[in-house]
């Protein structure tokens, strides 16, 4: 199987909370590789461009408020299936529902409040990707 690249967030509640290493343990611990790393603190107007996929639901501000409240952490990872691996690490959107041993069920404290983001297909892991690292940062090989 071939390598691909997925996005994640450790978002800003888990920063905030003091997760961020304990999730960078658990990314680590999980053989798949950080290629790149960046922290920075999101505008609304750039959160809003990066969820425009949600425009219109009824979560969206709330989004948006949440996702520029503070400094987040984009990671770029790397690996066999990695878009899925990563979502499965995370466990589902809301935490009550999350599996054990996940992240968002350690971390999230709820459906908004989940820790942590990853992108959902390898085409959207790309378009993420670049949304937030350049080709400058980030070598095609
Ligand atoms: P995921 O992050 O698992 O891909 P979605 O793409 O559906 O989930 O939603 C994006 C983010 O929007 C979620 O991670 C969460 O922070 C927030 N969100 C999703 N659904 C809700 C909701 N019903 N109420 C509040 N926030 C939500
Ligand atoms: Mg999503």
């Amino acid at each position: 199987m071939e390598t691909v690249r997925t996005l994640a967030i450790i978002k800003p509640d888990a920063v905030r909370a003091g997760n961020a290493g304990k999730v960078l343990s658990m990314i680590e611990g999980s053989g798949l590789a950080v290629e790149a790393v960046r922290m920075f603190r999101l505008t609304r107007e750039a959160a809003g461009a990066f969820y425009a996929v949600h425009r219109g639901k009824s979560f969206y501000g709330e989004l948006l408020e949440f996702m520029s409240s503070g400094p987040c952490i984009a990671l770029v990872l790397s690996g066999e299936n990695a878009v899925a691996r990563w979502r499965e690490l995370m466990g589902a959107t809301n935490p009550s529902s999350a599996a054990d041993g996940t992240i968002r069920k350690l971390y999230g404290t709820s459906v908004q409040f989940n820790a942590c983001h990853g992108s959902d297909a390898p085409e959207t892991a790309r378009q993420e990707v670049a949304f937030f690292f350049s080709g400058a940062e980030l070598p095609v090989n």
